[in-house]
């Protein structure tokens, strides 16, 4: 079931995602090499809590396992999406993606962001340059009178074309009074295909980008997803609502285009 939301929830929305902009901020500040995911933990969690908001992703029920045991994730290298922070501390050509998810007032906040650690290679780089375009090429499908399909493939195809790999397994999805709602959002597709996009409609688009083959695996904690051949994978997801006929982002990533200035991708 689809929710679309009235003007008065985007707004609530947009506050808690707004939020979680803040919150990959003060984490943008204080990445660098030494530094581990669970200190990075600590700060995100008071952060959102000293906000109002609560970290969605503490406690967060797994199917295979333990509940989620912090407030972020923290995806480094070869990880793709759900990793636990530690206390290993990241080293200089290291990325980590950090996924956020925040309620305030009632409505859900998620959004993503990879950030290198110190220098990365040429080769890095060049991965989270194509996963950050890759998520705006698919919001700029996200209009009324296209399908969900129309997103999916302008992730893929940006992303195939240069030799990446699409993650298949984990997708974008709705987003409001609940984390993941109705519709699916996958990184792949055909144009076309799929729901018709409709004026209040809000979701999460998230293309989760390997360097080398799309395959996964779980790690034995039962979270954290990991490439097959253990190359490097990037995550940047935003939340985004149709309003208008096009689509409004109501997550941001100004505040880490402020801390980060010249190294901001
Ligand atoms: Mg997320
Ligand atoms: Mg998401």
């Amino acid at each position: 079931m689809i929710y679309l939301k009235t003007d008065e929830e985007v707004e609530l929305l947009r506050e808690a995602n707004l939020l979680i902009g803040k919150v990959l901020a003060e984490l943008a500040k204080l990445i660098q090499p030494g530094i581990t995911t669970r200190q990075l933990d600590k700060v995100a969690e008071e952060f959102i809590r000293d906000h109002g908001a609560e970290p969605v992703f503490k406690n967060f029920p797994n199917p295979y396992g333990p509940p989620f045991p912090a407030s972020i994730c923290t995806s480094v290298n070869e990880q793709v999406v759900h990793g636990i922070p530690n206390d290993q501390p990241l080293n200089e050509g290291d990325i980590v993606s950090i996924d956020c998810g925040t309620r305030l007032n009632g409505f859900c906040g998620d959004s993503c962001y990879t950030f290198p650690v110190g220098e990365v290679s040429e080769e890095t780089r060049n991965l989270l340059i194509t996963t950050k375009e890759a998520l705006y090429k698919g919001i700029e499908q996200a209009v009324v009178g296209h399908r969900i399909g129309d997103i999916s493939h302008a992730v893929q195809q940006c992303c195939e074309s240069k030799g990446y790999g699409v993650v298949r397994e984990f997708v974008g999805h709705g987003v409001g009074r609940e984390m993941h709602e109705d519709p699916q959002v996958p990184n792949y597709g055909k144009r076309g295909n799929g729901i018709l996009l409709k004026n209040g409609m809000c979701i999460a688009i998230e293309p989760m980008i390997t360097m080398g083959t799309k395959e996964i695996y779980m790690q034995e904690d039962k979270w954290g997803i990991i490439t097959r051949d253990r190359k490097y994978a990037a995550h940047y997801e935003h939340s985004l609502c149709i309003r208008k006929g096009k689509a409004d982002i109501l997550s941001s990533f100004e505040e880490i285009k402020k801390v980060l200035g010249d190294k901001f991708i």
